[in-house]
């Protein structure tokens, strides 16, 4: 219902009870409080940098993909790895216009990052913009469906344009993985007048797999100025 105001938006959802996406159950989220448990908790120990698993003994240590090449970015929080069946509920959030996914994944989001007491909280929060061809195709961007709620959630400001999409990319999806990065490079910009100086500023995503979407935006932030570069997204591709 993105064209809709968000009192009438509550109204509705007052009105009709949701079923849950993943089982059907009714109630009044998008997924279930019994389908939350057994999917979207994160069962793994992650790399604080990359956010992929990392051995149990290993926590808190950066594995040995960002120990030999670091990457921009700082740290990644993730809910859970995205895999069978949240996969389904992000494909709905950007394909099939759930937007009532997006909090309640910002909701997981926000737990996954309650519980890393050690994470410094950004200054700002951006989402990875989408190019203009699909915004227009799609009509939201799911990244800033997820950033908004995040940032209420965890009070941190919201910057919706602070980054730009300058190419319309290939979507990483269809990429082979060797040609991911070069895909990527130099498809972000920083609008105009942002100034970020000294900053740390959080980048927020639906899904990571390969990371360097993630990192190019890092690199643009940091020769810009900022300091710091956390990503917060929702789910991880786990490597294969
Ligand atoms: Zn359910
Ligand atoms: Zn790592």
């Amino acid at each position: 219902m993105p064209q809709l105001s968000s009192p009438l938006r509550s109204l509705l959802r007052a009105l009709l009870p949701c079923s849950c996406v993943l089982c059907g159950a009714t109630g009044d989220e998008p997924v279930c409080p019994a389908c939350t448990l057994a999917y979207a908790r994160d069962v793994h120990a992650r790399c604080p940098c990359c956010a992929n698993p990392v051995g149990v003994h290993d926590t808190g240590r950066h594995c040995g993909a960002c120990l030999a090449d670091a990457p921009a970015f700082d740290a990644t929080v993730a809910a859970c790895d995205y895999a069978v069946p949240v996969d389904r509920l992000v494909l709905q959030l950007k394909f099939g216009a759930r937007l009532a996914l997006a909090p309640w994944m910002a909701r997981r989001l926000r737990e996954a990052v309650l519980a890393r007491a050690d994470l410094p909280l950004p200054d700002l929060l951006c989402p990875v913009p989408l190019g203009p061809r699909r915004l227009v195709e799609r009509g939201y961007n799911q990244a800033l469906e997820l950033a908004r709620p995040l940032s209420s959630g965890l009070r941190i400001r919201l910057a919706p344009r602070l980054l730009l999409r300058q190419l319309d990319t290939a979507a990483q999806s269809g990429v082979a993985p060797g040609e991911r990065r070069s895909n990527v490079r130099g498809a972000f910009a920083l609008a105009d007048g942002q100034a970020l100086e000294g900053m740390h500023v959080g980048v927020v995503d639906d899904v990571m797999t390969s990371g360097h979407t993630l990192d190019e935006i890092a690199g643009v932030l940091k020769k810009a100025g900022a300091a710091r570069v956390t990503n917060f997204v929702f789910a991880r591709t786990p490597p294969h």
